[in-house]
């Protein structure tokens, strides 16, 4: 009963604000958030798998798009210039992908790349917590946080590959006893060198994990980072 109401409230919201597309800003048609021309482009974005290496295993990250072209334009509002309604879009996606990626997978718990106290005081929101919960939300998973940032590191985007997994150790701590003896869903934003990821992979089965799976909105070629947006 409740859920047509709240469908036909939504619906009666976006015909009072038009919804825009999240890429290109033009209005859409209630109840969507993407415009035809930017799926056919997003369409022909990759979306696939890798991996990052964390306590000798080969722990899997599946991926939507390439971090480029629209999709970088629409990770860099929603990161750095507040644009946090991109979050449930990115996480809808994101959820049907790791349903094809990960069909045998039995998550019981999502949780998500945390940001330092500092970090988000200056941001205001953490945009990974930001897509983890609402896809927690799709896969009918609970969220939790699991991982603690305990120092401020230095800025990854200026960092070479060694340095970067050098300025990640020992800046995450498990948190809370959610992921012990859990199948962890760990989501991020973005992959670039994995050392992130592999560091809070690390930190969850040192938590107790019993196994642990990561998802991303994009993946980022090191040598395509962006410089000056990211600071
Ligand atoms: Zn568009």
């Amino acid at each position: 009963m409740m859920l047509p109401l709240k469908k036909a409230g939504r619906f009666a919201i976006d015909l009072l604000f038009p919804p825009r597309c999240i890429f290109c800003e033009n209005i859409v048609p209630p109840g969507r958030q993407v415009c035809p021309k930017c799926a056919r482009k997003i369409n022909h974005n990759t979306c696939g798998l890798t991996s990052v290496q964390a306590d000798g295993k080969k722990i899997p990250c599946a991926f939507l798009y390439s971090y480029k072209g629209i999709v970088r334009d629409s990770i860099l509002q929603f990161k750095f210039h507040g644009k946090k309604t991109n979050a449930s879009w990115y996480a809808e996606q994101l959820a049907e992908k790791i349903k094809t990626a990960f069909p045998d997978a039995r998550f019981e718990v999502v949780t998500s790349v945390p940001l330092s106290k500092n970090r988000m005081r200056e941001r205001g929101y953490n945009q990974s917590e930001l897509i983890a919960m609402p896809l927690a939300n799709f896969l009918h998973i609970p969220y939790a946080e699991c991982l603690r940032r305990i120092e401020e590191n230095r800025i990854q985007h200026f960092l070479g590959k060694k340095a970067r997994a050098e300025n990640v150790r020992g800046a995450y701590l498990p948190f809370g006893l959610m992921a012990f003896g859990k199948c962890v869903l760990l989501i991020d934003d973005i992959i670039t060198t994995g050392a992130t990821l592999a560091e809070c992979s690390s930190m969850l089965f040192l938590g107790g994990a019993k196994s642990v799976y990561c998802a991303v909105v994009a993946h980022s070629e090191f040598n395509s980072v962006e410089k000056k947006q990211t600071l």
